[in-house]
């Protein structure tokens, strides 16, 4: 039988992500100043301290408690892989044992952070890796934080964007989700620009909706994949459920609120969804829906059918959305000379140790600088 780990019962809430409210409770529980409260704000979020009692001007006695009261979730490096174009994707390992992938991606003067909100995920879309394995469990805020303090404990570096893009439907997990972007946006504490951290989400509407009225502090990127509802329900089983105008008129109420551009992003799979008349009629969805379209060239996968368009077949997709007056990108996946699929490195790693040690887990011992 699968032995569950002592951390998996520890009831202790989670240090990393504590409201300042939980945390001046902490004080209080310890009959400490309440400003005790700000200066652990400061060092745990601000500074991704990883060390309590590094942090001066504590009372000894506080420590103690916060040691004894709360637990910590930094999660283990496991894995990493450097990419050429500065990409780093490394697996971490929760408390529980379970893996997820983080993935740092540098650009034009920002760095960005994608951070997975599940381990695994139950959305089955079939062009995905991480949909191979499905939902293990949701990942808790304050694991969630964690990726963002490991990627800085074994990089040195801190992004200036997150994408919530990583493992899992964001919004399956909406408590957990919510909390950390409220977490992640707090002025005092982590301090990311509401405009720097996104949802991206396969059309989950209810998750849509609750995000309207708690007026999320973020943005809203829409996996759309398909033009029609016949391939969008061939590919991602979601639509079933939430068709593609119904995803549609709940991100364009998103965007009307937030007076901001939705993100759409186009997986494109050859023969599937790149025709000419596929774009032509994400011109007609798209028509009143103030939006950037990522389109995003499919990497082959093993063990999966779908294949890359060419480049030609790109182009000529990304003109006539161009040609319509929407504003069109292709994006290149980055890291593509690593693992760069989400879940891949997980795929990869847990593969090798059913086998021999491979060179990524090599890698996990050998950390190098990015
Ligand atoms: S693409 Fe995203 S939503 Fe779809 S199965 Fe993969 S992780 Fe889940």
């Amino acid at each position: 039988m699968h032995k569950i780990p002592e951390s998996a019962v520890d009831c202790r809430p989670p240090l990393l992500g504590m409201s300042f409210a939980q945390l001046e409770a902490l004080c209080a529980q310890a009959g400490v100043k309440p400003a005790h409260a700000e200066t652990l704000r400061a060092h745990i979020f601000r500074h991704a301290d990883q060390d309590i009692r590094g942090i001066a001007g504590l009372p000894q006695a506080f420590y103690d408690y916060i040691e004894s009261n709360t637990r910590r979730l930094e999660p283990e490096l496991r894995a990493r892989q450097d990419s050429e174009d500065g990409t780093c994707k490394m697996l971490l390992g929760m408390a529980d044992g379970r893996e997820v992938e983080t993935v740092l991606i540098p650009g034009k003067g920002r760095l960005t952070q994608c951070i997975s909100t599940q381990v695994g995920c139950a959305v089955a879309c079939t062009f995905c890796l991480t949909a191979t394995a499905g939902l293990t469990r949701n990942l808790s805020a304050a694991e969630m934080v964690g990726q963002i303090h490991a990627a800085f404990q074994h990089t040195g570096l801190k992004p200036r964007n997150l994408v919530l893009m990583g493992m899992g439907e964001p919004l399956h997990n909406y408590d957990e989700v919510a909390r950390f972007i409220r977490l992640a946006t707090d002025p005092k504490g982590m301090a990311f620009s509401p405009r720097r951290v996104t949802i991206s989400t396969a059309g989950h509407v209810p998750g849509i909706e609750r995000m309207i009225e708690d007026d999320l502090p973020c943005n809203l990127a829409l996996s759309l994949n398909a033009s029609n509802d016949e391939t969008r329900s061939a590919i991602m089983p979601i639509n079933r459920r939430w068709p593609i105008a119904e995803v549609l008129k709940w991100t364009s109420r998103f965007a009307a609120g937030k007076k901001k551009r939705i993100l759409i992003e186009y997986v494109m799979l050859a023969g599937i969804n790149d025709s000419d008349a596929d774009a032509h009629r994400l011109v007609e969805l798209l028509a009143d829906l103030p939006c950037t379209v990522n389109l995003l060239p499919f990497n082959a996968l093993a063990g999966n059918d779908f294949r890359r368009p060419d480049d030609a077949r790109v182009s000529a997709f990304r003109e006539i959305l161009v040609r319509a007056d929407r504003v069109a990108v292709v994006r290149e996946s980055r890291g593509r000379d690593i693992s760069a699929a989400c879940g891949q490195l997980r795929t990869e790693v847990q593969a090798s140790r059913r086998q021999k040690p491979t060179k990524i887990a090599e890698q996990s011992a050998n950390p190098s600088p990015v």
